[in-house]
């Protein structure tokens, strides 16, 4: 059976009433029978059975044991490291999304935890930065946004002979195109604002792990601290999950053909899409995932945030908005926005230039999408005469 029939059909129909949709337990507390006595549930921090058929539908999409689903994925992330004790250290990718930098370096790092940061894309540079007090290895691949790809069998390799955990946060590839637990992870987070949920209406995230007792320790976390995710919220991320195979296909050939545009326009300079054959990193990315996903990043030959600030307010269909994996599409300027946390040298030097912009490519036509962009260019152009002067170049 495909990824996507059995999908859909991980999906239950509610026993009692024969419901095709999930019902939505909207309750704080269950009846027990006798103290103790109930039928699986007692406290809705602890367990809802709305927030567990999610819960249960993402581990299976993950090939992983146990989902826990978190308010955000912020706080999915935070569980993750809640398995640490002060003196341990984290060896992560350099190009990190810059919320999980910010949680890393301004919450924990006070808590006696060190993070060293790597260009995860050469497995030996990993292997150089662990210690003897590595306890965790930190990758996105795709990263966020200037889309390196790291080789997650070879650093789980790494990751095991070291007796480190490998957690992967797999937002941008979603399970649909790619599953890092059967490729040696033992935990998957995800921001399930993003293609999870689909539809820019809510904020959510989940962990899986691939081990019980790995996925019990996090349930453990999460109940002690609760940041749990409301069954609505699970309801609408379930209801996401639904149309997620035909989604991403769809978001990825999108974003293929708009890669390809911007690759030959006269006013760009470097376009990131692991789906173009240029990607340093295309190889390991068509061998690790089933398609490249529905981000493009890419900088301007004029390189200053006043170019890009000029044409991420020109464009008519894609949004200016942070966040991705919506139907609508959506693009930012990084270092304005998402990556404002991160000090400018560090920034630069992770490959997030001053023009870098970022395009989270939704389901509109690619053509109408191409003559969006086009046309910001054109008024770009015409009101930037260094624009035009780099043009001439
Ligand atoms: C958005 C995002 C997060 C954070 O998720 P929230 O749901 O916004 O808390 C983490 N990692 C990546 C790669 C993201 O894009």
């Amino acid at each position: 059976m495909s990824n996507a029939t059995q999908l859909i059909h991980s999906i239950p129909v509610d026993p009692q009433t024969g419901a095709i949709a999930v019902p939505i337990y909207q309750t704080s507390t269950f009846v027990q029978d006798a103290p103790g006595v109930n039928k699986g549930y007692d406290y809705a921090r602890t367990n809802n059975p709305t927030r567990a058929t999610l819960e249960q539908i993402v581990a299976q999409l993950e090939k992983g044991h146990t989902g826990i689903a978190f308010g955000s994925g912020l706080a999915a992330i935070d569980a993750v490291l809640k398995l640490l004790k002060s003196g341990d250290e984290i060896v992560a990718v350099d190009d990190i999304y810059g919320g999980a930098f910010r949680l890393f370096t301004q919450v924990y790092e006070k808590f006696g935890i060190k993070v060293h940061y790597t260009d995860t894309t050469r497995a030996e540079n990993v292997f150089n930065a662990i210690t003897p007090n590595t306890k965790l290895i930190w990758l996105e691949t795709p990263t966020n946004p200037t889309l390196k790809i790291s080789d997650i069998a070879a650093i789980a390799q790494i990751a095991k002979a070291n007796r480190c955990l490998l957690c992967v946060d797999n937002t941008f590839a979603s399970p649909a195109l790619q599953q890092p637990l059967s490729l040696g992870a033992d935990l998957v987070v995800h921001s399930a604002t993003k293609y999870l949920g689909g539809h820019s209406d809510l904020i959510a995230g989940i962990v899986v792990a691939r081990e019980k007792e790995l996925g019990d320790k996090i349930k453990f976390i999460q109940n002690a601290s609760g940041a749990i995710l409301a069954p609505f919220d699970s309801w609408l991320v379930i209801r996401g999950i639904e149309t997620l195979h035909l989604r991403v296909k769809q978001h990825s050939a999108n974003a293929l053909e708009v890669a390809r545009f911007l690759e030959q326009h006269p006013l760009v300079d470097k376009v990131f899409y692991p789906g173009l054959a240029s990607h340093p990193n295309h190889e390991i990315a068509k061998k690790q995932a089933k398609a490249f996903g529905g981000v493009v990043s890419f900088t301007l030959k004029n390189d200053t945030e006043e170019a890009a600030i000029q044409f991420v307010t020109h464009t008519r269909l894609f949004k200016l908005a942070e966040s991705l994996g919506g139907v609508k599409s959506l693009l930012c300027h990084p270092a304005n926005m998402t990556h404002k946390s991160i000090p400018a040298e560090k920034r630069r030097a992770s490959g997030v230039a001053d023009s870098l912009i970022r395009l989270s490519v939704g389901l509109e036509e690619a053509e109408d999408l191409i003559a969006d962009l086009e046309q910001a260019f054109t008024a770009n152009l015409i009101s930037s005469p260094v624009n035009a002067a780099a043009l001439q170049n």
